[in-house]
């Protein structure tokens, strides 16, 4: 760590604004690349997916899988199993253990490691001449990357302010856990936290304008939603929110259409909103979108041509390896003059969820809205192997193919533990496979991934005519 000075031999070559995993990532590229880099941080070293985010959350819901699964053994003949919460608040203990140490490990210990990164410890801004600032102070430095992430976002109910409301951060460090909780939001952060909280055994309402995970597959959607409420989750949907009380311990959110709903705890899950407010952006010339994200080209590069924007804070992909995937492109581009594009083409996305969500490519309803001929598949689990040696047979797999040629445009699954399998789906639509060819790849029998495989045969051939692996 070293203050805010010139370093020797003038300006520095790279200034990188926010210490997360996109700045980091930029930070790292750029030195490599031979670069002198400012590594400006504001906040908790590692930004949110190490200590508000990824972490935390996954490992607050691997260990409630552990009462799931307990739970869930009695579907075996002669096995009797339970588990229960006996001390969240060492629960959520040992999870901070965790976060500190992938912090340190990942994070702080790799700077040392980086001879050409300065950390520096600051807010950055730009002045009223577009100059970049740190604290207040003009910063040297010859090019930017912006990289500051994102925050909860605070939906405007009448009300809300005066609310002890939770969002993603605070409810991953409840030491108790509320009896009853409204989580407002059915995006991939409000699905996790749901069932997240329910398993522990909190009365969970979710409660959404748009259903459960809009953007994915409408099959998928409806069978979450089938498995949350089966598991005791309150699925609403509602038009509009007209206002939040608070009353004592209750929490009462009224509904646009006059319903009310009560509980001890709200949580805001309703999105997030970029980090761009704060920087004066206006005056460098760089520009933002009506959510706020940073407008780049496909180079990372703002409007303003010394500067570049990655990860959250442009709205899109808001996933790490998204953050930092973007990140190194811009930092290549800024440092090496290198004229590398972002490619979102195959980008794999995972929901938390039991069972999982993983998609890549293009949904049925986008492949149709491009004007293409669509053609598709849906294997149930219940056609798959490995599912009914679990006896788990929740889930589908879903694969969306171009009329004509076969080439796959698409994939997304939902099975338990189904996310890793869609790597193999993301790899099949990189290499232009159509369903014939990923049809006739080998895969292992009783696993997961060979889902894909039946699901490419199922296009033209019922699988249940099928010996076990003589596909
Ligand atoms: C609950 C939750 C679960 C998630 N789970 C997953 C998951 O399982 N998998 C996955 O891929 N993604 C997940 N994500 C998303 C992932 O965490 C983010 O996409 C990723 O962390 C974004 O990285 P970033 O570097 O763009 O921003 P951040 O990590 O937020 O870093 C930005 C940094 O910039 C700092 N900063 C802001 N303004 C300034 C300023 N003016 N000057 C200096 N510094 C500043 C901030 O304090 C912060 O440290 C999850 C997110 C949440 C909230």
């Amino acid at each position: 760590m070293r203050d805010c000075c010139t370093p020797e031999g003038g300006a520095y070559d790279l200034a990188v604004i926010g210490a997360g995993s996109a700045g980091f990532s930029a930070a790292i590229t750029a030195a490599e690349a031979g670069a002198r880099v400012a590594l400006i941080g504001d906040g908790t070293i590692g930004g949110t997916c190490v200590n508000v985010g990824c972490v935390p959350s996954k490992a607050l819901i691997r260990a409630v899988e552990g009462l799931h699964h307990a739970r869930a053994a009695n579907r075996f003949d002669g096995i009797q199993a339970e588990a229960r919460v006996t001390d969240w608040a060492a629960t959520v203990a040992q999870k901070q253990v965790l976060v500190e140490e992938l912090r340190a490990v990942k994070y702080v210990d790799v700077l040392p490691r980086h001879e050409n990164i300065d950390y520096i410890e600051g807010r950055a801004s730009f002045d009223g001449e577009g100059r970049l600032t740190v604290n207040g102070a003009v910063f040297p430095a010859t090019k930017v990357v912006i990289a500051t992430g994102s925050r909860p976002h605070m939906p405007a109910i009448p009300g809300i302010e005066e609310v002890d409301a939770l969002d993603s951060t605070s409810a991953l460090e409840l030491t108790e856990l509320p009896a009853s909780m409204l989580v407002l939001g059915a995006g991939h952060i409000g699905v996790e936290l749901a069932q997240l909280f329910a398993r522990a055994g909190v009365e969970v309402t979710l409660i959404s304008r748009r259903g459960v995970l809009p953007e994915a597959e409408p099959e998928i959607s409806q069978a979450l939603e089938g498995y949350l409420s089966e598991e005791g989750i309150r699925l609403v949907r509602v038009a509009g929110y007209e206002s939040v009380t608070c009353d004592g311990d209750t929490v009462r959110l009224t509904t646009t259409d006059g319903a009310i709903f009560d509980a001890e705890r709200l949580l805001l899950a309703t999105g997030r909103v970029p980090n761009s407010d704060g920087l004066n952006l206006g005056s460098a010339g760089i520009e933002t979108d009506v959510r706020g994200g940073i407008v780049t080209d496909a180079q990372m590069r703002t409007a303003n041509p010394n500067v570049w924007a990655a990860g959250d804070v442009t709205g899109r992909d808001q996933f790490v390896y998204m953050a930092a995937y973007g990140a190194k492109l811009a930092a290549r581009n800024a440092v090496a003059d290198e004229v590398r594009s972002y490619d979102n083409g195959t980008m794999p996305w995972v929901v938390f969820s039991d069972p999982q969500v993983a998609g890549v490519g293009l949904s049925e309803a986008q492949v149709r809205a491009a004007g293409h001929e669509v053609v598709t598949s849906v294997l149930p689990l219940d056609a798959l192997p490995r599912a009914l040696a679990a006896r788990d047979t929740r889930g589908l797999i879903k694969l969306v193919a171009e009329a004509g040629s076969k080439r796959l445009l698409g994939a997304q699954i939902l099975a338990p533990e189904g996310a890793d399998s869609i790597q193999t789906a993301a790899m099949a639509l990189k290499a232009g496979l159509t369903y014939e060819e990923l049809g006739d790849t080998i895969m292992p029998y009783l696993t997961t991934v060979e889902g894909l495989k039946l699901a490419a045969q199922t296009f033209e051939k019922d699988v249940a005519a099928l010996s076990c692996c003589a596909g």
